[in-house]
């Protein structure tokens, strides 16, 4: 990824007009996995980086903790994203003759300030 949005969200629709990737689902949409809130498509997610300085989904969010920082959507996390996909917390996009399109399949630019520690800390996008 990426950035991640959370069960604090309350759909206000603010964000996903914002994104340059397209990468913000509504809820109600069948490719995301969250029934009640939006929801970023990390194998989408650039964090911004070449569009903007800092992520534009959570400069647009009136609401504190709905948007955190989530792994790099690279090689080294390629399990994690995986393994949280079976579980359902994600929605990876299927290819047709790619497959999954894990970060092993094609992986993500992120933004390289952000220390790993932040990310699994999940920190709030909107304090950076
Ligand atoms: S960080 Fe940027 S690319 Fe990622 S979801 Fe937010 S607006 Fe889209
Ligand atoms: S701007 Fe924030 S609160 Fe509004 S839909 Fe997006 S993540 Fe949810």
């Amino acid at each position: 990824m990426a950035v991640r949005i959370t069960d604090e969200c309350i759909s206000c629709e603010a964000c996903a007009s914002e994104c340059p990737v397209a990468a913000i689902l509504e809820e109600g949409n069948e490719k995301n996995p969250n029934e009640d809130f939006f929801y970023v498509k990390p194998e989408s997610c650039v964090e911004c980086v070449d569009h903007a300085d800092s992520p534009r989904c959570a400069e647009a969010c009136p609401t504190e903790g709905a948007i955190v920082w989530d792994m790099p959507y690279t090689e080294e996390f390629n399990e994690y994203y995986a393994l949280r996909n079976e579980e359902g917390i994600y929605k990876i996009r299927e290819h047709k003759k790619k497959g999954l399109m894990l970060p092993i399949v094609k992986s993500q630019k992120f933004n390289e300030s952000i220390s790993i520690a932040q990310r699994q800390e999940a920190q709030f996008v909107q304090e950076f």
